[in-house]
């Protein structure tokens, strides 16, 4: 190892334990795998070291803190020796509220806070409380530091993030929008000002961060200044399976004409919604593509509907933005999708937007670079790097000496 200094990564979802051991400077991953399952009957973890992929079952109703437990007695010890390079810990947490704009070392105020925002991320936060105070347990030596993907929209000004509703529900309540994805829309603004040979805090983009949930967000030198999701992830573009912007009378509908319970709802627009409720198929874009190709008219619709409300989105942020210097598509279907990209842009030619066709059909498994023609307005593909950010952030706040696992120590 070149420079040993290595970062565990832990990224803790409500049934699934994601980790990954990562060279905070050069990016490299030696490690990466999955706890899933967690909670239910047949819990597995899965990791990849070494270029072999290796799989176990788990003890029933195994819990996040039986994976790290797993990871520490069974993986990191057998592979390559990673435990004693280890220098931080780094979890990636959804919601910060607006108590964090920036990642920060955990302490027991910081977890508390944490604690605090689980009224505002029910889902989300929970799992990742339990994967902290997991890794506090097993690792008492490292520091642990928390990057949140609400901490980039925190630079949003109030006009864009205040609902129109009675402002007591801010004010009394907190709610107002927060936007997520922030670690991926940053990675992707310091790459694309690396491409553009501009410096950060001068850049202006509009980045599509297009996976399984979506969202995009209009960034004025380096900060963000206007995203899709709101104080939710279900705002914005539509997502693989949640419907992203409706009417809200649509719910009040649902609830008194069609007998729906606010669970039923919840189900419906979160899970049931998307590509999938449109296309009646799949939520999968890969999977839409090939059956569109094959006359499948729902799939062609849901794909149709993707692009149309996306290429909307982004035609709104040209107006937030006085100038663009870049459109990024990044996430699994932005950067691999080349009929997603091609379908979005011929919606924009208005706005100076002319696809390279070559470029993007090459654009695809991890390339980058641009898929714009030369006289067009600069259309990348950046592939995004989230864990390689989070390990950024840990370890540059990561103390230089470990503490030695008194609690109180943890600053
Ligand atoms: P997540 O949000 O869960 O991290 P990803 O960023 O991996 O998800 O994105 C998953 C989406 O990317 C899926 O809809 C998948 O079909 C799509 N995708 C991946 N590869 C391709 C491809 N070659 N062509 C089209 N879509 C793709």
């Amino acid at each position: 190892m070149s420079n040993p200094s290595r970062v565990l990564v832990l990224n803790s979802g409500s049934s699934s334990l994601k980790f990954a051991v990562i060279d905070p400077y050069s990016g490299t991953l030696d490690l990466s795998g999955i706890g899933d399952a967690l909670g239910q009957d047949e819990p597995t973890v899965s990791w990849k070291c070494d270029g072999r992929t290796q799989s176990s079952g788990l003890p029933a109703e195994a819990q996040h803190s039986d994976v790290i437990r797993f990871l520490v007695d069974e993986i990191l010890s057998k592979c390559a020796d990673l435990q004693e390079h280890l220098i931080a810990v780094g979890h990636r947490v959804v919601h910060g509220g607006e108590k964090f704009s920036h990642s920060v070392l955990i302490d027991d105020a910081v977890l508390n806070t944490i604690r605090d925002c689980i009224a505002l991320a029910p889902l989300h936060n929970p799992a990742a409380v339990q994967g902290i105070e997991a890794a506090f347990n097993a690792f008492p030596d490292l520091p642990q530091v928390a990057v949140f993907d609400t901490a980039f929209h925190q630079s949003m000004p109030r006009h864009a993030y205040i609902y129109a509703l009675p402002y007591e529900l801010y004010r009394d309540h907190g709610l107002r929008r927060y936007g997520m994805h922030g670690t991926s829309h940053r990675f992707v603004t310091e790459r694309a000002a690396e491409l553009l040979n501009l410096p950060v805090n001068e850049v202006n983009i509009i980045s599509a961060h297009l996976g399984n949930g979506a969202s995009i967000t209009a960034i004025r030198d380096g900060h963000s200044v206007d995203t899709s999701m709101g104080l939710t992830p279900l705002e914005g573009l539509v997502m693989g399976t949640r419907s992203g912007d409706v009417d809200p009378g649509l719910i009040m509908h649902l609830a008194s004409r069609l007998d729906y319970r606010v669970k039923e709802i919840n189900e419906l627009l979160n899970r049931k919604s998307g590509l999938l409720g449109i296309s009646e198929l799949s939520s999968d874009c890969r999977a839409l593509e090939q059956a569109a190709a094959e006359g499948h008219d729902g799939a062609q619709l849901a794909l149709d509907i993707f692009c149309y409300r996306l290429a909307k989105y982004i035609a709104s942020y040209h107006g937030v933005l006085s100038q663009v210097d870049a459109l990024v598509f990044t996430g699994g279907i932005g950067e691999n999708s080349s009929l997603v990209r091609e379908k979005v842009l011929a919606h924009l030619d208005g706005l100076g937007y002319e696809l390279d066709m070559a470029r993007n059909l090459r654009a695809r498994f991890g390339e980058e670079g641009p898929i714009s023609t030369e006289r067009s307005a600069v259309t990348l593909v950046i592939p995004t790097n989230e864990e390689w950010v989070i390990a950024r952030d840990t370890a540059s706040l990561a103390p230089p000496n470990r503490p030695n696992g008194d609690p109180s120590s943890r600053e």
